[in-house]
C-alpha cells in the first residue's frame, strides 16, 4: 500500500478499490460520474453513435474526487459529472478541474449555469420547491422561501438536513440575497417551525405531508416527476398527488435554482474527446435525453420540457444569480446550521 492510500479513510478506500479500473486509450473519453448510470447511458450511446468515441464512466456515490487526488497526473479520468453544483464547487477548490472555454457551451448554457472563470458547466437544472397539502394549505398561503420563518407555521414544516448539499445551496441563497445576520435569522425561524427533527431524503419529507405529519415539505422539482410516474413504487403517486407544488418567491427574485454538471479533470488523457462529449451534452438532443430521464429542466434555453413537466409544471421566475456565488456560500451555510442547530 502507498504512503498515499494509507492516510485514505477506509471508507474512501473501499470506494476507490470496488470501482473497476478505466484505462486510457485513443479515441475514447472516461467519465467519473455521481450521476446514476442509468441517467447517463442513453446519453452516452448517442455520444458515441454520433462521434465515434467510446465513452467510459464510472459510477460511485461518493469518493470520486479523493479518488481523482490519490490518481493526479494517472488518472484516466477525463470528465467528472456530479448531481449538484457541490461537488463540483469542491472539485475546483481541491484543484482538481481544468477550464473549459467552448464557443457551442458558451451558448447553449446561460451564463448563470456556469462557472465564471469556466471550470464547470450545468447540464439541466431543477429548482428546490415548496410542496403544500392539498388539504391544509390555500393557494397563496406561502409563496416564498422568507415565508418558511412565518411563526404561523409552527410545527408544520418538515425537511431533510440542513446540511444536506440541496440545503446548504438553498441556505447559500438566502445569504446571497440578504446577508448573514438576516439569514441566521431566518434560518432560526425555519427551524422553530420543523415538525419533527430533520430526517429521510426529500421523497420522505412529502410522504410526511400525506401522512399528516406536517403541511409543507422542501424538495427538488425533479422528485415530484419521479413520484408521480412511480408504477414501481405507487404509493408515491399518492404522496404526489397529495401536495400543491410551489415555486417561491414569484414576485421578486425568482426560485432558487440548482443544476447537475460537468467538469474537465485537471489531467484529462483525452481533453479533446472530454470537450466534445461537453459540448454534445449541451446540444438540444442530448439535453432533451438527459433532462426527461430525470424530470429536470433542459439547461438550454428552447429545449422542449418533457411531458410529465408540462403535464403538472408551468413556466416560473428563475432566481438568476450565478450559482458560483451561492457556492461560495456554502461552507457560510453550514456554520449556520450548526449556530442554529437546524438539526438538532
Ligand atoms: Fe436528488
Amino acid at each position: 500500500m502507498s504512503k498515499i492510500s494509507r492516510t485514505l479513510s477506509s471508507a474512501v478506500l473501499a470506494t476507490v478499490i470496488a470501482a473497476p479500473a478505466l484505462q486510457a486509450s485513443a479515441a475514447e473519453v472516461n467519465i467519473y460520474s455521481y450521476r446514476q448510470q442509468f441517467l447517463i447511458q442513453p446519453l452516452l450511446e448517442a455520444f458515441t453513435e454520433e462521434t465515434g468515441i467510446k465513452a467510459n464512466i464510472v459510477f460511485s456515490k461518493k469518493g470520486l474526487l479523493e479518488r481523482l487526488k490519490i490518481e493526479g497526473k494517472n488518472s484516466p479520468a477525463d470528465v467528472l459529472l456530479t448531481a449538484d453544483i457541490g461537488p463540483l464547487h469542491d472539485a475546483v477548490e481541491k484543484g482538481l478541474l481544468q477550464t473549459l472555454n467552448s464557443d457551442l457551451v458558451n451558448s447553449n448554457v446561460p451564463a448563470n449555469f456556469r462557472d465564471p472563470d469556466g471550470h464547470w458547466v450545468g447540464l439541466t437544472t431543477r429548482s428546490r420547491i415548496i410542496y403544500a397539502s392539498k388539504d391544509r394549505v390555500k393557494p397563496g398561503e406561502i409563496t416564498t422561501y422568507e415565508d418558511l420563518a412565518d411563526p404561523k407555521w409552527k410545527g408544520r414544516i418538515c425537511n431533510r438536513s440542513g446540511k444536506h448539499t440541496y440545503n446548504l445551496s438553498l441556505i447559500g441563497a438566502m445569504l446571497e440575497a440578504h446577508g448573514e445576520a438576516d439569514t441566521k435569522t431566518w434560518l432560526e425561524g425555519f427551524k422553530n417551525n420543523l415538525a419533527r427533527k430533520p430526517q429521510g431524503n426529500d421523497r420522505t419529507q412529502v410522504k410526511a405531508v400525506k401522512e399528516g405529519v406536517c403541511d409543507i415539505a422542501l424538495g427538488n422539482s425533479y422528485y415530484f416527476g419521479k413520484m408521480i410516474t412511480n408504477d414501481k413504487k405507487p404509493e408515491q403517486k399518492a404522496w404526489a398527488q397529495s401536495v400543491n407544488l410551489i415555486f417561491p418567491n414569484q414576485d421578486d427574485r425568482g426560485a432558487h435554482m440548482n443544476i447537475s454538471g460537468a467538469g474537465i479533470t485537471k489531467y484529462a488523457p483525452h481533453r479533446s474527446e472530454a470537450q466534445q462529449l461537453i459540448e454534445f451534452l449541451t446540444t438540444e438532443k442530448a439535453q432533451r435525453i438527459y433532462a426527461e430521464a430525470n424530470s429536470e429542466f433542459p439547461v438550454k434555453e428552447g429545449t422542449p420540457w418533457s411531458p410529465v413537466l408540462k403535464k403538472y409544471m408551468s413556466e416560473f421566475k428563475q432566481d438568476p444569480v450565478n450559482l458560483q456565488r451561492i457556492a461560495a456560500q456554502r461552507a457560510n451555510a453550514a456554520k449556520l446550521v450548526d449556530q442554529v442547530g437546524y438539526d438538532n
